[in-house]
């Protein structure tokens, strides 16, 4: 398979939901027509995504498979890779994507130079422009390109991850909010959420 099976449609909702269209919103949709095609849509907890960044992907993860960072199937590590491992409980399928360095063409080079420059002093107007076409290029080519030539696919770093469980709350014996139990601490005979926790402990 070559170019993209995801519809304009959808690419258009994901762009708006996501704020503006960019590479790393590519490898997201990419990495999601994978996971929609080898495991299926997420309407419960059946799939999971593991995500190696916190970058513009993800949006693109969470908006097609369904793995939301709310529902608790959407897990963040971070370790700053465009890498996106999915599970699928009932049968244990697993698989890691992991975005090839290549993924950026010949293009790479040039925006990371250019990324630099805009950190550390701004780009010109000509820069700009640079550096927005050659964005529009990237992402156009990550769109066209097969799954196999963007994505390395690996069997998953981990285990399966324990599915979201019901929680009971409690209530912070400090600042009087409720916290989920499981996010307390004891300090002094008392049950802390953390910050309470690390305000005491800070202090002591
Ligand atoms: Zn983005
Ligand atoms: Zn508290």
């Amino acid at each position: 398979m070559k170019t993209t099976t995801i519809s304009p449609e959808v690419i258009e909702q994901t762009t708006r939901f996501h704020g503006h269209w960019c590479p790393g919103l590519a490898i997201g949709i990419r990495a999601s027509e994978w996971a929609l095609q080898e495991m299926g849509k997420a309407a419960d907890e059946e799939i999971v995504a593991v995500v190696e960044t916190d970058m513009c992907g993800v949006d693109a993860v969470q908006f097609i498979t369904g793995c939301t960072f709310g529902k608790g199937n959407l897990i963040h590590k971070d370790y700053g890779k465009n890498a996106f491992a999915f599970y699928r409980r009932r049968d244990s399928k697993a698989a890691r994507l992991v975005a090839r360095p290549s993924i950026y063409g010949d293009a790479g080079p040039t925006l990371g130079k250019l990324h630099r420059k805009m950190a550390e002093q701004g780009l010109s107007e000509e820069e700009q422009k640079i550096w927005a076409e050659t964005r529009a290029a990237v992402s156009k080519k990550i769109m066209e390109s097969d799954l196999a030539d963007l994505f390395e696919i690996k069997p998953p770093a981990g285990p399966m991850p324990k599915a979201a469980r019901i929680l009971s709350p409690a209530v912070c014996e400090s600042c009087g909010e409720t916290v989920m139990e499981t996010r307390t601490r004891r300090f002094g005979g008392k049950l802390l959420c953390i910050p309470c926790f690390d305000a005491v402990e800070k202090r002591c």
